[in-house]
């Protein structure tokens, strides 16, 4: 019955794992069961163990199936929102008096999380440069970790940091070692087998794809710690609507296809920018000048969609991003449509001023799907404006 088995190449699982057809009308697509609650076969009667919404729901099933066989894990979780899944999984693991070892530029959102909600709660934090080992090192031999978490490539500057090498020094440390794989994606990178413990995502991003979906999830391998989330996922609530779920996993079986043509869109973009006399610096790890360049090329199949650059002023930078016509002015990344964002004003705000700023100078791209030409023509207009 079931198309899809473990030994298949990673485009077959996008399109297949989870997805069996319909059983009573062969319906290639299965069902969207919108259904809140399940009729019972007696008291406790429970066809496959469906109950009640917020406990399991069949879409929501087929998309964990789907999550987990495309991260190469056991166990797939997916929330509501991408902080929601990391909210579970920090609340699963840390009890009052834990640290937290944080990447230097995660996301500005899950510094927020950990620093102002759990730090009230008796949670440590304390933030390092992932992509230097031996500062995490040194930090870990300071105070232990509960938890080591990083962001490769991060956002804005695109550091790369060696998931094999930080996943040693963590589980060395006795810590859990949680790799949030929402810029690569599990097209172009899977942490689970370079050793993570948990893969997070917020599969508003690349995973659902096309901007029309907030989720996150959760992909890892321990059977007690996939109880103890499985049980906050169920007890806290913060799941995925039966909608939702469905439009990340119609997302996902396009997933490997967009990454391939996010990547060559964007080291073409990179490639422009690079020599341009109005660009003071390009981030992309594609790039040979890029100092995780040839760490990137061994734990990625490609180098992704999103290129930073900077640019000679402020106000330069501005104008640029203000400027591009096709890359439209807003939030967020990974969908199939070009963005441009100026993350000192816009995502990076709530961070100005602490040591997890971002240059003034920097505008970051999410260079869609369309066109190359069209891209090129775009960004080279918008940097003589
Ligand atoms: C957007 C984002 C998040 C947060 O996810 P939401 O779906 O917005 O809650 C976490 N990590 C990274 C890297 C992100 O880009």
């Amino acid at each position: 019955m079931t198309a899809q088995n473990a030994a298949h190449g990673f485009a077959s699982l996008a399109v297949h794992a989870g997805q069996d057809f319909d059983p009573t009308t062969g319906a290639v697509i299965p069902p969207v069961h919108f259904s809140t609650t399940f009729v019972q076969d007696g008291i406790g009667g429970l066809r496959n163990g469906y109950e009640y919404g917020r406990s399991g729901n069949p879409t929501r099933t087929a998309l964990q199936r789907q999550l987990a066989a495309i991260e190469g894990g056991v166990h797939g979780f997916s929330f509501s929102s991408g902080l929601a899944a990391e909210d579970t999984l920090l609340r699963a693991v840390l009890r009052p008096g834990d640290d937290v070892l944080l990447g230097s530029d995660v996301y500005g959102g899950t510094y927020r999380l950990i620093a102002r909600i759990l730090g009230s709660w008796g949670v440590g934090l304390r933030v390092v440069d992932m992509s230097d080992l031996a500062a995490v090192r040194a930090a870990l031999e300071e105070r232990p970790a509960r938890i080591v978490w990083v962001e490769t490539p991060s956002n804005p500057l695109l550091r790369i940091t060696d998931i094999q090498g930080l996943t040693a020094l963590g589980h060395d440390a006795g810590a859990l070692v949680v790799v949030d794989n929402t810029f690569a994606s599990p097209a172009l990178q899977r942490p689970l087998a370079l050793g993570a413990d948990v893969v997070v995502h917020s599969t508003t991003k690349y995973i659902g794809g096309h901007s029309d979906v907030v989720g996150g999830a959760l992909v890892l391998n321990d059977d007690s710690l996939a109880s103890e989330v499985g049980f906050l996922q169920f007890a806290v609530g913060a799941v995925s609507g039966p909608f939702d779920a469905w439009l990340t996993t119609r997302g996902i079986k396009t997933l490997d296809i967009r990454m391939q043509r996010h990547s060559e869109n964007a080291a073409a973009v990179a490639a422009l920018l690079d020599g341009h006399d109005r660009v003071a610096r390009v981030f992309y790890p594609g790039l040979p000048a890029h100092p995780g360049h040839d760490l990137a090329a061994r734990q990625m199949s490609a180098f992704g969609g999103i290129v930073s650059l900077e640019l000679e002023s402020a106000a330069a930078a501005r104008r640029f991003a203000e400027s591009t016509q096709l890359f439209q002015l807003a939030e967020s990344l990974g969908g199939v449509e070009s963005l441009v964002n100026y993350p000192d004003a816009m995502t990076h705000a709530s961070v100005r001023g602490t040591e997890a700023a971002v240059p003034e100078e920097v505008v970051r791209l999410s260079v869609g799907i369309e066109t190359i030409d069209d891209l090129l023509a775009d960004v080279d207009q918008a940097l003589r404006a």
